[in-house]
């Protein structure tokens, strides 16, 4: 087996090649330098490998590489894409890892292609020959911008493992939920018209303004329909982000729109709650003779959640000494879990870096994540697949 270059070689490499993803087209880029690079060390180490073009782009893929077989298995999965970045605010070239006061500075060095590095590094280390259950080593592409990859892995169906680990930066705390994030809009379309008289229009803001009342109401009432102790804000929340209309003072508004998002706990339904305020919408038009349409700006993520007591979570609480907790963002979680993996979340450096300039990894975060990594393969990958409540 060929001598993989070290962490922070592969590490820097990974952060060198560009893989921005964005839902703004000038911003967004093919992942294929990153799936290149990590598709040559993993076939190095044994692995096969497996790349696939997601359906919807073409120069976007998944990598699924796999060490073993049987059934059972372990996923290590990472996101190759990284989000645009400020020019200007970066003190070092963000695709240039750099190393200063113990963090080791660039785009993506937690969020999270430096993850992929510490993978590798760890399962060469381990001379991994005779494994018992298969290690899977999954690299995503759009993470940030659609999670196209993640969905696109869902509806091949050809994953297929017991647990799963993402690595995104949560500090090495294990987290096994989330909320879901729904980004929608809704168009009022009423009539422009001379502000005089009123009779020559029909005002989309004065419709507006029964819509926006109608979901102040609907928030409410989730509010006190649903809470979650897990969650630091423990109740769903909904947020009027922007709005747009009219032009004038002495001009009858004749189109205004508004985008919100809703943020559901786990065990609600995205699509019911897109249902419920469809629901809410037409007696408003009718009362109002305005048009009103509801729109995704962008494709839901659904909440995620794993139970507190899977093995996957069990073994993470011990190998960090930590609690199971939950994150304010979203992951690509829920899309595994659909597959029917196990799936928790667990990674090095920290969120707070994440998306910023002078994006980092502290460099303690390297050996304990390394650790995590070790314990899980030797659990779940070394001994035999236990067929336990599986009948
Ligand atoms: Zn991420």
């Amino acid at each position: 087996m060929t001598t993989l270059p070290s962490l922070i070689s592969m590490m820097s490499q990974l952060i060198a090649s560009p893989s921005i993803s964005c839902s703004q087209l000038s911003w967004d880029q093919s992942n294929k330098g990153v799936i290149e690079l990590l598709e040559g060390w993993l076939s190095s180490q044994g692995f096969q490998c497996e790349i696939m073009p997601l359906p919807s782009q073409p120069n976007k893929f998944n990598l699924i590489a796999t060490l073993g077989s049987g059934d059972g298995g372990l996923v290590l999965s990472g996101h190759t894409d990284t989000v645009p970045y400020d020019e200007g605010r970066w003190q070092s070239d963000p695709f240039s890892l750099e190393e200063r006061n113990q963090k080791l500075y660039g785009l993506g060095s937690c969020d999270m292609k430096g993850f992929f590095a510490i993978v590798l590094d760890t399962v060469q280390k381990m001379q991994l020959y005779n494994l018992k259950q298969p290690l899977i080593v999954l690299a995503t592409a759009d993470e940030e911008s659609s999670m196209a990859g993640a969905r696109a892995l869902v509806e091949q169906g050809s994953l297929k493992a017991r647990y799963a680990l993402i690595g995104e930066p949560t500090s090495l705390t294990p987290i096994h939920a989330h909320k879901g994030i729904m980004m929608e809009r809704i168009q009022v379309t009423g009539q422009a018209g001379h502000s005089s008289n009123p009779a020559l229009g029909n005002n989309a803001l004065d419709a507006m303004h029964a819509v926006m009342s109608e979901l102040m109401m609907f928030r409410q009432q989730l509010k006190h329909q649903y809470r979650d102790a897990n969650f630091i804000i423990d109740y769903p929340t909904m947020n009027f982000g922007c709005i747009h209309g009219g032009d004038n003072p002495n001009r009858i508004c004749g189109r205004c729109e508004l985008e919100f998002d809703l943020r559901a706990l786990p065990g609600m339904s995205n699509q019911a709650l897109m249902a419920e305020i469809s629901q809410r919408l037409p007696s408003i038009e009718e009362k109002t003779g305005t048009k009103i349409q509801l729109n995704s700006l962008f494709p839901d993520v659904p909440s995620f959640y794993t139970p507190i007591e899977s093995d996957i979570i069990k073994a993470c609480e011990a190998l960090t000494n930590r609690q199971a907790s939950t994150v304010a963002f979203a992951t690509e979680g829920p899309f595994l879990n659909q597959m029917g993996i196990e799936t928790l979340i667990l990674g090095p450096g920290s969120i707070d870096q994440a998306h910023q300039p002078n994006e980092f990894m502290a460099l303690d975060q390297i050996q304990p994540m390394q650790q995590v990594i070790r314990g899980l393969i030797e659990r779940f990958c070394l001994q035999p697949h236990e067929h336990k409540n599986e009948e």
